[in-house]
């Protein structure tokens, strides 16, 4: 189950978006956090995140999702995006056999750059694109497998599976760190302790938003993700 609002919380997870350019990151995140889909094809600029939480066994997870700043049309995304970070969607689009050939970089360059307690997910987005499908579900599982990922296919168009993601992300990460798989000490993980709920202090969830906006890739601008900065941002041609 998830909600939408800044309620506090009991962990704070930080998740990237990766793929190639045009495969539906910004989309993906868009559907999830804000219900939205985008048709027009807009550069994202400046190092945008959504928030939402879910909620599992009787706690709540902040699960704020990071996404590119163009970069990945350079193939420059740097360590400072991937840092931090408890889980990486790495997305290509199953109408596009080229940017399914990229995932195997992309996940390397991921293992690279992230914690080594990373958990990756393979995402087949644009899964409405059926009749242009040029790679096959089993093409996506058998990546998916090779590599111990799990495998959804989406669409960020019709919001099919996108929600799962992150559900079952979110569960999967919870069961971790129950099992103490993660420093919880050290922010490098990409989890945050939340504030005890039970405090009733409201403003925990934004005052931690705004600590990690704070501590974003320096190369981006100054931009806090929020409902208006978005509508600017998908109106820039
Ligand atoms: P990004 O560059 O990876 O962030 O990609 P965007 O989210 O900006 O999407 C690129 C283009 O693909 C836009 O025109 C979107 O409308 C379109 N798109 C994204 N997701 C889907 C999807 O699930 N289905 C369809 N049909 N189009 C999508
Ligand atoms: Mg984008």
């Amino acid at each position: 189950m998830t909600s939408g609002g800044a309620v506090n919380f009991d962990y704070l997870f930080k998740y990237i978006i990766i793929g190639d350019a045009a495969v539906g990151k910004s989309n993906l995140l868009l559907r999830y956090a804000h219900g939205q889909f985008k048709a027009e094809y807009q550069l994202t600029i400046g190092v945008e995140f959504g928030a939402k939480n879910v909620e599992i066994r009787n706690k709540i997870y902040r699960v704020q999702i990071w996404d590119t700043a163009g970069q990945e049309s350079f193939r420059s995304i740097t360590r400072a995006y991937y840092k931090n970070s408890v889980c990486a969607l790495v997305v290509y689009d199953i109408s596009s056999r080229d940017s399914f050939n990229n995932v195997s970089t992309w996940i390397e360059d991921c293992k690279n750059q992230s914690p080594s307690t990373i958990y990756m997910v393979l995402v087949g987005n644009k899964k409405d694109l059926d009749d242009r499908r040029q790679v096959t579900t089993e093409e996506g599982q058998e990546l998916a497998d090779k590599f111990g990922m799990q495998f959804y296919e989406t669409s960020a168009k019709t919001g099919e599976n996108v929600e799962n993601i992150f559900i079952d992300s979110a569960d999967v990460i919870a069961k971790k760190i129950d099992e103490n798989y993660y420093d919880l000490e050290n922010d490098s993980c990409g989890i945050k302790q939340g504030v005890n709920r039970a405090s009733g202090n409201n403003n925990n969830a934004r005052r931690l938003d705004e600590q990690q906006n704070q501590s974003r890739p320096k190369s981006s601008c100054c931009l806090k993700w929020n409902p208006l900065v978005l509508i600017i941002l998908l109106n820039i041609k």
